[in-house]
């Protein structure tokens, strides 16, 4: 096999390549609109889209096609070939600059949320020549941007690049107050760590469930769960090591930088983070992993499941956001730095964080809103619902003197005026971390943890990205108003943490205690999807998004409506589905198991023999039989009363108030019945086998 560092980036069209295959001054054009965020004029676009071609058929490919992600998550490609009729019947491979900066797509069926109308179903891409080209299964990738014809975005890249944008601008005034002029630009970088499932193939085409829901709908404990916690790290199965090798290969080769891998907690769960990468990159990075997961899981007769709760009793997955920002001249914003001029810049970035995120829990909430994140957020083994920040004890009590206009007496007591004295350093706590925080402070860098792992990180970003800013915008304001610069900025970051400290809590936000606790400190809790989502259309959060140019309040209407949808929808596949394999599967095995059960009884009596026992279990069972019919009658009633022409607001309402507990009470008498029943009779593999199989 080849080495790492020969594999890496084969498949990309990248700096290197550029500098060898462009004329210098294409180069520097195209570099100029990579750093500048400038638009690429028409006669470099073409050099550039000729170079790339002839890259791309030197290393097999046929196809082009505008990579894109539309709303619903994924992404999306249309692959056209490189070819051009020539007179006489022959035909070259062309590929002009205008193919590659601009594609039309008629997506019609693709989630729109009411922006176009099917009349004007067009929509284009735009090529995002920050992210590069990338070859995979024969087609070259140009990452792009996908609007409508009036320029609103349907697609999660569009406003992913405006908000950094938007965080850039109000950053770079605030750096400009500390005298760094040299600072043009800051970006957000983001590191997201990928949890995963892997079964078995042939067992997962037996789960109805698992192939229509990508989870688990019916399921009765195991007798071993991750109680032991033998698998958190765990020495990697055989099958899996393979698999992660093979896709290690595959991602390096598209210069994706995988780098840990490791079992995490529940059985069959695993984890892959990736270096950090600016953020639309890491975005189309983590989009690449995740369908690379898939296809090579594959090739290893295996599924990875990233639905956000396979198995219930277990763990889910999730996808932890490390975010922070990074200046043009290498400098982590986050990180507390060794003056006191650097310590007093980081506390302000810090406290704007802050800030940001007690004034807008709502919208973080609602940026990791989904029908299969729902089962994970306050059930006890992810961040609750309810958003806050860690920011550990030694952070805390600095944060504590400097409101009290005291002297801080942690390890060295050192006076603590900003911008004249240095902040007394503390440790990097990374070993007793505390894992239950949804926005966690890990010494250089924030960790937004509720994020689902089917997700596109996008949404969290844009949120993350956008708030940040519009702190920073209010600080900018203020400060450049200032006489006394050292003065203000000591007043502001004094005011901020006064104001916004509630949203501290280093304790255990899996107690209900702190439920409780943050209910007196006013934090929101928005425990369903259902709730979430109707916060993007806000009043103040429309003004926050159209102040910073992010998105319109029409954009933020169909972002809302498309979650809502797509909540019901799922809801929908999943009932459907229990009900075909109620009536399908179940209940005709539970009734060949009942009629064995009664044949033996009645042959045992013939014999002479006495089973002291037989009429109870064969009562028992019909019970808990009638129980599950009575379960599938309820909810195939519910779900044919479902409101015909409702708003996607009342059709998820509805789903979530009357479908869910109808489906929980079905799984209820199922999973009695599977603990109930001869293992033969049982239609389809259980939580043991698809949780233990894979060696
Ligand atoms: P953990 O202990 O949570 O596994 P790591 O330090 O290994 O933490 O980082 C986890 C992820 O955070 C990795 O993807 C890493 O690249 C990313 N990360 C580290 N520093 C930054 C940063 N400054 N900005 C964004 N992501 C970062
Ligand atoms: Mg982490």
């Amino acid at each position: 096999m080849a080495g790492m560092e020969e594999i890496f980036g084969i498949n990309v069209f990248n700096d290197s390549v550029m500098r060898q295959r462009l004329p210098r001054e294409t180069y520097k054009a195209l570099h100029k609109t990579i750093d500048d965020g400038r638009r690429l004029d028409a006669d470099v676009a073409s050099v550039v889209a000729n170079a790339m071609k002839d890259w791309a058929l030197e290393h097999g490919a046929t196809h082009y096609t505008h990579w894109f992600q539309p709303l619903n998550s994924v992404t999306a490609e249309k692959h056209d070939a490189f070819i051009s009729p020539l007179p006489g019947g022959a035909v070259i491979q062309e590929f002009s600059g205008k193919e590659l900066v601009r594609g039309e797509a008629d997506a019609s069926s693709l989630p729109n949320g009411g922006l176009r109308s099917t009349f004007e179903a067009r929509g284009y891409t735009a090529w995002d020549p920050t992210s590069y080209a990338f070859i995979k299964d024969h087609v070259l990738c140009i990452p792009t941007a996908y609007c409508s014809y009036g320029g609103e975005a349907l697609d999660k890249k569009t406003p992913l690049l405006r908000s950094m944008e938007a965080l850039n601008r109000q950053a770079v005034r605030i750096l400009h107050l500390f005298g760094r002029m040299d600072t043009t630009r800051v970006t957000p970088t983001v590191g997201p760590e990928q949890e995963y499932f892997l079964v078995d193939k042939d067992l997962f085409d037996r789960r109805s469930d698992l192939i229509f829901a990508g989870r688990t709908l019916f399921g009765a404990k195991p007798p071993k769960g991750q109680e032991l916690g033998d698998h958190f790290f765990g020495t990697i199965q055989t099958r899996v090591q393979a698999f992660m090798a093979d896709l290690n290969d595959e991602l390096w080769k598209l210069g994706v930088l995988a780098k840990t891998e490791h079992n995490e907690t529940a059985p069959a769960q695993h984890e892959m983070a990736p270096i950090y990468a600016i953020a639309n990159i890491a975005c189309d990075h983590n989009q690449i992993t995740m369908e690379m997961m898939k296809k090579v899981a594959l090739r290893h007769n295996l599924v990875c499941l990233l639905a956000e709760k396979p198995f219930a009793g277990v763990n889910g997955s999730g996808k932890h956001n490390n975010w922070s920002m990074f200046t043009n001249t290498g400098y982590n914003l986050l990180e507390p730095g060794d003056s006191p001029h650097e310590s007093a810049q980081f506390l302000l970035f810090l406290t704007s964080v802050i800030k940001a995120v007690d004034e807008n829990q709502d919208l973080l909430r609602a940026s990791v809103a989904s029908a299969g994140n729902d089962h994970r957020l306050g059930g006890f083994e992810a961040p609750p619902a309810i958003i806050s920040i860690f920011l550990g004890d030694e952070l805390t009590e600095i944060l504590e003197a400097l409101e009290a206009g005291a002297i801080y007496n942690g390890r060295e007591k050192t006076d603590m005026t900003i911008g004249v004295h240095m902040l007394p350093k503390f440790p990097r706590d990374t070993t007793d971390r505390n894992r239950t925080s949804p926005f966690a402070f890990t010494g250089n860098k924030f960790e937004f943890r509720s994020l689902g792992s089917s997700a596109s990180v996008s949404d969290a970003n844009v949120v993350l990205n956008t708030i940040v800013a519009e702190s920073l915008r209010q600080f900018a304001d203020e400060l450049e108003k200032a006489d006394d610069f050292r003065a203000a900025l000591h007043a502001l970051i004094v005011r901020t943490i006064h104001d916004h400290k509630r949203i501290i809590f280093n304790g255990n936000n899996y107690s209900l205690d702190w439920v409780e606790e943050a209910r007196k400190r006013g934090l929101i809790c928005l425990s369903s999807t259902v709730d979430a989502l109707p916060c993007y259309t806000a009043e103040k959060n429309i003004h926050l998004f159209e102040t910073h140019r992010v998105l319109s309040a029409s954009e933020l209407r169909s972002r809302r409506d498309i979650g809502l949808d797509s909540y019901a929808k799922m809801i929908n596949i999943e009932a459907e589905t229990m009900l075909m394999m109620a009536r399908r599967q179940i209940l005709p095995s539970v009734l060949r198991y009942a009629g064995r059960l009664s044949a033996s009884c009645v042959s045992l009596k013939n014999a002479g023999a006495s089973l002291s026992c037989g009429s109870a279990l064969l009562s028992d069972l019909c019970g808990e039989i009638d129980r599950l019919k009575s379960g599938i009658d309820t909810l195939s009633g519910i779900l044919n009363q479902k409101p015909a022409e409702g708003t996607p607001e009342k059709n998820a309402a509805y789903m979530h108030d009357s479908v869910l507990p109808a489906m929980a009470a079905l799984r209820e008498s199922a999973d009695h019945l599977e603990c109930m029943t001869d293992r033969t009779d049982w239609p389809f593999p259980t939580y043991d086998e698809l949780l233990f199989s894979v060696q």
